[in-house]
């Protein structure tokens, strides 16, 4: 399967079935994965935090989680599947985990957060072994309490919610000093799993409006989206571009 490269980062045109086909290849292969779920914000940050950049470009398996990253695929020829958004991997994932055994560690959102999801998810996923829970928080100051906490957890597979992109990066500097075979960033997930936060209704889901209900609950939000303009002018400007220059032209920051 050919990746759509939207502003030089690969996205794999997978759906949620197929990523978790990928992440279980990966957990069978051993070693330390990283798996992003981008979106649009993520695309144009990346422009600005080189190491952002490198790890989105790097990472073994990333997903389409906005439904922008969809669109400009689709714009640029080279269409993906849809959406795999973090909340639905960390139920899926959950779903597999309870029947290959792997062990599962919620970290990030705040206080009480991350162990309300667990129980959402022992609730809805029969035998699931969830090893730990633990806030923290994305500060280098607190990295070694969380890697003596997911020392003694031990876990397979590392959910990780700090929001983009601290919770990309700590994982980058992080996840090989861990058990984990695959680490992923899954922002609100644990929000919406504990309750805290209702998700968007399934028809604005699939109408791709999950965003707009987001900010209709939380108007902090509309400051993270003046980065949309900017993707919209990227991603315009890279088909121009290689409708000019002919395919050598990537999207790449440069
Ligand atoms: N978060 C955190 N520590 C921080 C910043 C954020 O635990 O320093 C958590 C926050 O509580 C939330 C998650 O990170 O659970 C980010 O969620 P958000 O809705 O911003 O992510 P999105 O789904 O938009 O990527």
């Amino acid at each position: 399967m050919k990746p759509a490269t939207v502003l030089g980062v690969p996205i794999a045109p997978v759906d949620l079935d197929e990523a978790v086909e990928w992440i279980t290849r990966l957990m069978a292969a051993g070693g330390h994965h990283q798996v992003v779920t981008v979106n649009p914000e993520f695309l144009v940050a990346a422009r600005y935090r080189p190491d952002f950049g490198a790890v989105l470009r790097r990472a073994a398996l990333a997903t389409a989680d906005g439904v922008g990253v969809v669109l400009a695929a689709r714009l640029q020829g080279t269409p993906l599947r849809g959406r795999v958004t973090g909340t639905e991997l960390v139920l899926a994932l959950a779903r597999r985990a309870a029947t290959e055994g792997w062990r599962l560690f919620l970290l990030g959102a705040a206080p009480g957060v991350a162990e309300r999801a667990a129980e959402a998810l022992a609730r809805e996923v029969g035998g699931v072994r969830i090893v730990g829970t633990f806030a923290g928080s994305p500060r280098p100051e607190d990295e070694a309490t969380i890697l003596a906490r997911l020392g003694s957890a031990q876990p397979d597979l590392l959910f990780v919610a700090y929001g983009a992109p601290a919770q990309e990066l700590w994982l980058a500097r992080n996840l090989a000093r861990t058990t984990a075979v695959v680490g992923i960033g899954v922002g609100g997930a644990f929000d919406f799993l504990a309750g805290v936060k209702p998700r968007a209704p399934r028809l604005l889901q699939r109408l791709g409006l999950e965003w707009l209900y987001r900010l209709w609950r939380e108007p902090w939000r509309a400051r993270r989206m003046l980065a949309l303009p900017a993707f919209v002018a990227l991603i315009l400007r890279g088909i121009l571009a290689r409708r000019l220059l002919g395919r050598s032209y990537t999207g790449e920051v440069d």
